[in-house]
């Protein structure tokens, strides 16, 4: 067999190859940016019609009961809990990672009035760091310190004044994929509470929150869950935690009977207190639709199906001649790593807009990286190597120092 013969072996003998018949995707165009904005499904843009069209337009008010747009974030939080391993009545579906963030950040540390201590990880994304400093800066330096340390030194790094450990599971630049089991129960071991960051795991490989014992997490709804741009995000609150929930937006929606309007906050004794304001229906109901995708598969065939398509990658590049030059940052070891990889090149900018003008759609993260991500359900095999080929045409005519590939745009 030719290597493209293979290629082709690949996609005909892959269980989820149909699910690609799921999504809306643009012609002739290689999508390695999954795990940034994930892809429109079918199903999702048939509900945007028909939220906006039917629910809004024709039933107006009446679709907060007839169509459940009020139960819309515990119904997708517990279609989240599936693919992130919470059981019922621990996970729901409201505002951006980073609010949610801040909300489980301010719980856990009124859990632990003795300590003061917040470690993360140093090249953590920097909004969960910002928002821990937001936190510092509302409590002020007495009540809240941010620690951070190197990736490869956590475990050394805790110890018994830490209040919280808040570490992103895959790391946004590298992909390097943290133990969420070893690390909390060494975290747990000192008396410290831990909040996982899912944003580049969700939807993309197993993850066993209630079998690691982890007390927190959240999560991004717009990368591998696929909910459109700006989708809101997910929070999970260990059971055990729950009767010590106490979140400071104590908005209406988190009340425990917010038909009532009593003049005093009373929150809701589940989950539910996680909400602040009123739901956005339109998105909610978007990423609702978007997770019918994973009605019928489980995340370990996420797994094996985005391990396989990151090592084509590896592979075809590693033995691409014109490539040489494309520094691998991610772990080599496919269990040591999301569903991404980072190369290290000085003109990783220039080389990412010629792949874009080439119809190959990946990112560059600054100051030199360029990502490429590969969500299992849209991407196929096929589409692996059509990205090489690109790439080393690219390399090879060193067309990327065209000028047109030097402006950058406000988002990169
Ligand atoms: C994408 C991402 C976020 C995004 O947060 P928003 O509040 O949705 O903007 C947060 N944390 C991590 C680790 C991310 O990768």
């Amino acid at each position: 067999m030719t290597e493209q013969e293979q290629i082709e072996a690949l996609d005909r003998d892959d269980p989820l190859a149909a699910k690609r018949d799921e999504f809306v995707l643009p012609e002739h165009t290689v999508y390695l940016d999954g795990n940034s904005l994930g892809c429109l499904t079918i199903a999702a843009r048939e509900r945007a019609h028909e939220v906006v069209e039917t629910q809004w337009g024709r039933d107006l008010i009446k679709s907060w009961n007839q169509h459940g747009w009020i139960d819309l974030p515990v119904r997708i939080g517990e279609k989240i809990a599936r693919l992130i391993g919470a059981a019922p009545g621990q996970t729901i579906c409201c505002d951006s990672t980073s609010v949610n963030l801040f909300k489980l950040l301010s719980v856990a540390l009124q859990m632990q009035s003795e300590r003061c201590i917040i470690l993360s990880q140093k090249d953590n994304f920097p909004s969960d760091i910002y928002m821990a400093e937001g936190l510092r800066h509302l409590l002020g330096d007495n009540r809240v310190q941010l620690s951070l340390c190197e990736e490869d030194e956590i475990e050394t790094a805790m110890h018994d004044k830490v209040a919280v450990l808040m570490l992103t599971q895959v790391n946004f630049r590298t992909g390097r994929l943290l133990n969420m089991q070893r690390l909390t129960e060494r975290a747990h071991a000192l008396g410290i509470l831990v909040i996982w960051d899912l944003a580049h795991s969700a939807g993309v490989l197993p993850v066993e929150l209630d079998a690691c014992r982890v007390d927190f997490a959240v999560g991004c709804g717009y990368k591998y869950l696929n909910g459109g741009p700006g989708a809101p995000a997910f929070a999970y609150v260990a059971q055990r935690h729950l009767k010590h929930l106490h979140q400071p937006l104590s908005g209406w929606m988190g009340h425990s009977s917010p038909f009532q309007f009593d003049a005093y906050y009373t929150p809701a004794p589940d989950i539910s207190q996680l909400l602040a304001g009123t739901p956005p229906v339109i998105s909610m109901s978007v990423l609702d639709a978007a997770l019918e995708v994973y009605r019928d598969i489980d995340t370990a065939q996420l797994r094996r199906k985005a391990n396989a398509l990151s090592e084509l990658f590896r592979t075809l590049v590693q033995r691409s001649p014109e490539l040489q030059d494309l520094q691998l940052v991610s772990p080599t070891l496919p269990q040591q790593r999301g569903a991404q990889l980072a190369y290290r090149h000085p003109q990783a900018y220039e080389i990412c807009q010629a792949l874009i003008a080439h119809r190959v759609i990946a990112d560059f993260r600054a100051p030199d990286l360029l990502r490429v991500g590969f969500s299992p359900l849209p991407l196929r095999f096929i589409d692996i190597s059509t990205s090489v080929t690109i790439l080393t045409k690219i390399m090879r005519s060193e067309s990327w120092r065209h000028p047109q590939f030097n402006s950058r745009s406000k988002v990169t």
